[in-house]
């Protein structure tokens, strides 16, 4: 047997086939041929059996991941059927006599670099397209295989570079039974997917795609981040059996999904779910989450071939917001750039992009993409507890920027007519340093605080989040990050707001005893860390906790806080 370790990112145990999603080696020689005929036929059959495909992993996509999800692959089959491309791709193999590979390439290549080109994002958008779907026939052309998550229909593990986070979203939970990949971290969002798809998942294994073939046995171990290559029969047992405890122990944390979340000496605190789709509530009421604590809208944006208009993201935070009734659903403004791209959106590269242009930073310069999502948030406010927040906040200035625009759309709404709720909160995430580090002023103007660790972490320790190779220095209970915690907490409760947390750090049980002498307010994870948290949370005395605040602050190192509180509360 061979073992890879890799940082456990979604628990559970999977033990399926290897699926390696690689993008083929596509490269081909240019070629003259003879019988042009016969050249034009194999054009047509690799575009023939890719719209097949595209038709399939359409049908797939509605039916898992909703009609909105599906559109994108309705432009991809307009794409191949368009004889603006297609008839210029069949002139040049009839009037040049080259093979079909040079003639595609040729021709694609000339329409993606006129698209990309021109000054307008639908045209850009085409582009993109045109690259997807010419890929799909190029490797038809060359009879190599394309891997497809939406197209796989038995059970599988998925060994890649990198999951982004669309190839997460089309995965069918059906089939794919969880993953492995060279890099990430804890909080890459191909981790944050699989624990809300509720999968096991490791990613930064470093060499996973090196050591797996395609077809391998795996066990992929997400409760202690292995991965077993071609395991045994009495491994495969062992790790049934391991399989088997972690279902009963979720049957034991089931018992506690209608209770409210109370420590051992009566304190309360909000145990809530981080979501990406209005598909996640689901998951929340299944594991007794009291509300939303993150609605990452930039999923609407990113599982689309265009922004989405205003109606379509109205439906999507209308749907949340029923489904939550009157618990309360916080909806994050878009966050998109850092590790999360729009292919429609073109942006220049930059050198640092979790330091670039992105989140409140886009949205302010473009307030033409900003205001259409907080009309559509404005109108759906009217049907549940919706509560706003702005990501990436770095100044007070950026905070009332945004807040005036929410209020000028609120005042053209209301002029209209339309039914706006008039007791929105309007926070901000506290995901920069310099905004933990002043949370007193800001916390005079916003109505809460809702700490990102993800970001905070990185951007305090100066460690990218989704590099392995600086993970060491990715340290959550670094008292640096504590510190600053605990400063945005002190600030909210003094100016009697209420502060929450959205990071991974908030369902970590080694934080959480920690966060709950600090007074944290609401608690907002994955929604399958919450049964385990309110678990432990119920065993635990906040005013015990409280007291070794000034001592856990005052520590020196991550490991001693960690000792610490492993000791404390027999972990
Ligand atoms: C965070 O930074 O902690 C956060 C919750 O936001 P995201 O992970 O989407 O960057
Ligand atoms: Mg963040």
């Amino acid at each position: 047997m061979s073992m890879i370790k890799g940082i456990a990112a979604s628990n559970g145990v999977a033990i399926a086939k290897a699926y390696k999603l690689e993008t083929p080696d596509l490269s081909f020689e240019t070629k003259k041929v003879e019988d042009v005929a016969s050249e034009i036929k194999r054009l047509e059959a690799a575009l023939d059996i890719s719209k097949l495909e595209l038709e399939k992993i359409k049908e797939n996509a509605r039916k898992t991941l909703g009609d909105e999800h599906a559109e994108i692959f309705s432009a991809h089959l307009l794409v191949l059927s368009d004889p603006e491309l297609i008839t210029p791709i069949e002139d040049k193999i009839k009037n040049e006599s080259v093979n079909a590979e040079a003639a595609l390439h040729d021709t694609a290549t000339m329409f993606i670099n006129m698209f990309k080109a021109m000054d307008n994002e639908y045209m850009r958008e085409r582009a993109a397209d045109i690259q997807d779907v010419t890929k799909r026939v190029m490797a038809h052309l060359l009879q190599v295989s394309f891997p497809d998550p939406a197209l796989i229909d038995e059970q599988v593990v998925i060994i890649a570079e990198d999951l982004t986070p669309s190839d997460t979203a089309q995965l069918n939970k059906q089939f794919v039974k969880g993953f492995a990949t060279n890099i990430g971290g804890r909080t890459s969002h191909s981790a944050i997917m699989a624990r809300s798809l509720e999968i096991p998942a490791i990613v930064g294994t470093k060499t996973i795609t090196e050591d797996v073939k395609e077809g391998d046995i795996l066990i992929v171990d997400g409760i202690d981040g292995d991965v077993i290559i071609n395991p045994t029969v009495e491994e495969i047992a062992l790790y049934e059996k391991k399989q088997d405890n972690f279902a009963k122990q979720k049957q034991i944390w089931a018992k506690l999904k209608d209770e409210p979340t109370v420590s051992s000496d009566g304190t309360h605190v909000e145990l809530v779910a981080n979501i990406g789709t209005p598909d996640d509530v689901q998951g929340i009421l299944n594991n007794g989450g009291e509300g939303v604590g993150l609605y990452r809208t930039e999923f609407l944006y990113m599982g689309n071939s265009d922004f989405p208009t205003e109606d379509q993201q109205f439906e999507a935070y209308k749907s949340v917001l029923e489904q939550m009734g009157d618990k309360p659903v916080v909806v994050r403004t878009l966050d998109i750039g850092g590790d999360k791209e729009l292919s429609y959106l073109d942006l220049p590269h930059e050198m640092n992009p979790f330091l670039g242009f992105r989140a409140i930073r886009l949205c302010l310069e473009r307030d033409d993409i900003f205001r259409t999502q907080l009309r559509a948030l404005l109108r759906a406010s009217a049907y549940g507890n919706l509560k706003i927040m702005f990501p990436m906040i770095a100044t007070l200035n950026e905070f009332r920027e945004a807040k005036a625009l929410l209020l000028e759309e609120k005042a053209n709404l209301v002029n209209d007519g339309v039914s706006v709720s008039d007791d929105i909160e309007v926070g901000i995430m506290v995901e920069i340093p310099s905004t933990a580090v002043i949370a007193r002023q800001f916390a005079k103007e916003v109505d809460f605080f809702s700490i990102g660790t993800n970001d905070l972490i990185q951007y305090t320790m100066a460690a990218d989040r989704m590099n392995e190779r600086v993970s060491y220095l990715y340290q959550p209970y670094h008292p640096a990050i504590l510190n600053l915690v605990n400063n945005v907490i002190e600030a909210a409760h003094a100016e009697g707001k209420w502060a929450g947390m959205c990071g991974e750090m908030a369902g970590d049980p080694i934080a959480i005893p920690i966060l709950l002498g600090l007074g944290l307010d609401e608690f907002s994870m994955s929604a399958t860390s919450i049964l385990p948290a309110r678990t432990q949370i119920k065993d635990l005395s906040k005013a015990e906790m409280a007291s070794y605040k000034e001592e856990l602050l005052s520590m020196s190192t991550a490991d001693e806080v960690e000792a610490f509180i492993r000791e404390k509360t027999n972990q």
